[in-house]
């Protein structure tokens, strides 16, 4: 159990290959990512995608890499190395019409670099026209290539069975919600991440009630385990999804950091809620707003235990909230009103008001809000605020569905609502989380034009 949801496919290349066009060509429902805030700007398309028969999360990077290619080592070291860090599998796509340029080369090179599993495709080759690519594609030494024409659609049997293979099958993945429908009990996936020190091992060993984990002021400390079934205090399920067993390699190995990264995005998958371990004396650092922020890409429920609150004065407790209530405000808009607990897991203090939030913030994340109730809103909330003018015309917005939860993932349907503004899609985002109590959860918004 405890498997990833869904596998992530990242499409990389440099610019024109046609990346985007392979992209919405095994697209079938676009997630456009909303964000709250204009410095985390939407730098990558995402859409659920059939490919070799699974269900999977398709990142574009297009645009990413619109540097020339002197720069290109600069320019894809943010976006496009997110997006392959976080892949299960890369689709690597060349221009077999143009051949093998410098810029290819230099990709290859970075990804042979990343050693995720790989596919190197080779575009534009319908009527054979790339043979030659095809060729020297091979010569990269990153496997068999493949050739495709994204636009004319051609090859693409091919390229699904490659991804089958080093995907394999399908994981029972229905299995939990099966599990529901019979009426057996589906455990909460938790997560309890943090910078290095914040006290996550104390705190999984507050909430597990025994020296299951080794806890000490060390960085980095060696630990074992990997999910421990768990029930909290009202008896109800939970599973504490732990891949610090990583480490222990790592040290040995003098890789801490990076894997320690690694081992925080795996443990973000593998949960539902995730539990941000902040520590008091310094919270809210470059660090740990990455790996919020990172929270919110996966789409998870947000806690923060803000902890060592034992060590915060009584008196400096009211402006240390405040101060962390300012920067959250800031620095993570997208996941405005996540709920905050201060606790000392070192004392025990407070620790009993985390599972609840725990709970509180999975409920919400689960949120399915009925159709009928939904669009009742949805007329309310566009009159209260009615969708600007674009080119002179107003956009017609008709309908709001909930496509799923966990997260919750709306659709509206309008004519030229591609065009709505994306402050305007902030406005319908926070006024979702507002009236439908969805504090701290990721929201999901896209937008379809109807004929
Ligand atoms: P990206 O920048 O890598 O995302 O590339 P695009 O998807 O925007 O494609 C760049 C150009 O290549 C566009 O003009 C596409 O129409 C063209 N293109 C994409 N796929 C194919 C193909 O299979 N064959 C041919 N001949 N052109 C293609
Ligand atoms: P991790 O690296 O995030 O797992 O952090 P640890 O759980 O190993 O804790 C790091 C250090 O902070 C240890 O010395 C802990 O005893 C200490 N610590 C953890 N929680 C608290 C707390 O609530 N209050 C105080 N004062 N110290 C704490």
């Amino acid at each position: 159990m405890a498997e990833r949801p869904r596998p992530v496919v990242a499409i990389v290349g440099r610019p024109n290959v046609g990346k985007s066009t392979l992209f919405n060509r095994l697209a079938r429902r676009r997630l456009a990512i909303v964000h709250d805030q204009p410095g985390v700007t939407r730098d990558r398309k995402e859409a659920e995608a059939i490919v070799g028969g699974r269900d999977v999360t398709l990142v574009d990077t297009a645009g990413l890499e619109e540097a020339p290619p002197e720069t290109i080592a600069g320019r894809m070291t943010a976006g496009s190395e997110r997006a392959v860090d976080q892949a299960d599998l890369v689709l690597f796509v060349i221009d077999g019409r143009a051949g093998l340029t410098p810029a290819d080369e230099h990709f290859a090179a970075w990804l042979r670099r990343k050693g995720r599993p790989l596919v190197v495709v080779v575009n534009k080759a319908e009527g054979r026209a790339a043979a030659g690519g095809v060729a020297e594609a091979y010569a990269l030494g990153l496997g068999e290539p493949v050739a495709i024409s994204a636009e004319h659609g051609e090859g693409l049997g091919e390229l699904h069975a490659r991804v089958a293979e080093l995907l394999g099958p399908p994981p029972e993945d229905d299995a939990e919600e099966a599990e529901a429908q019979a009426g057996r009990e589906r455990p909460l996936r938790l997560a309890v991440v943090g910078r290095p020190n914040a006290g996550k091992s104390t705190l999984v060993n507050r909430l597990l009630g025994e020296e299951r984990m080794l806890t000490g002021p060390e960085p980095g400390i060696t630990r074992d385990s990997v999910a421990t079934p768990w029930r909290d205090p009202e008896g109800r399920l939970v599973r504490l999804v732990d891949t610090a067993g990583l480490r222990k390699r790592a040290r040995v190995t003098g890789e801490l950091e990076r894997l320690s990264t690694a081992e925080t995005i795996r443990s973000l998958k593998e949960a539902e809620v995730v539990v941000l371990v902040l520590d008091a004396l310094a919270p809210l650092e470059g660090q740990d707003i990455a790996i919020a922020t990172l929270a919110e890409r996966e789409g998870r429920a947000l806690v923060i235990a803000l902890n060592k609150w034992d060590l915060v004065p009584i008196a400096e407790r009211d402006a240390a909230r405040r101060l962390l209530a300012d920067r959250l405000e800031a620095s993570l808009a997208q996941l405005r009103g996540m709920p905050v607990v201060p606790l000392s897991a070192l004392t025990g203090a407070g620790v009993e008001k985390l599972v609840p939030a725990v709970w509180k913030a999975y409920d919400a994340w689960n949120t399915r809000v009925p159709t009928g109730e939904l669009n009742r809103w949805f007329e309310a909330a566009i009159a209260r605020h009615p969708p600007p003018l674009v080119d002179g015309r107003r956009l017609k917005l008709r309908y709001i569905t909930q496509a799923k939860a966990r997260p919750p993932t709306f659709v509206i349907f309008g004519t030229r609502s591609e065009l709505l503004p994306d402050a305007y899609a902030r406005y319908l985002v926070n006024a979702i989380r507002d009236d439908f109590g969805l504090q701290g959860v990721p929201i999901r918004l896209s937008l379809r034009g109807t004929k």
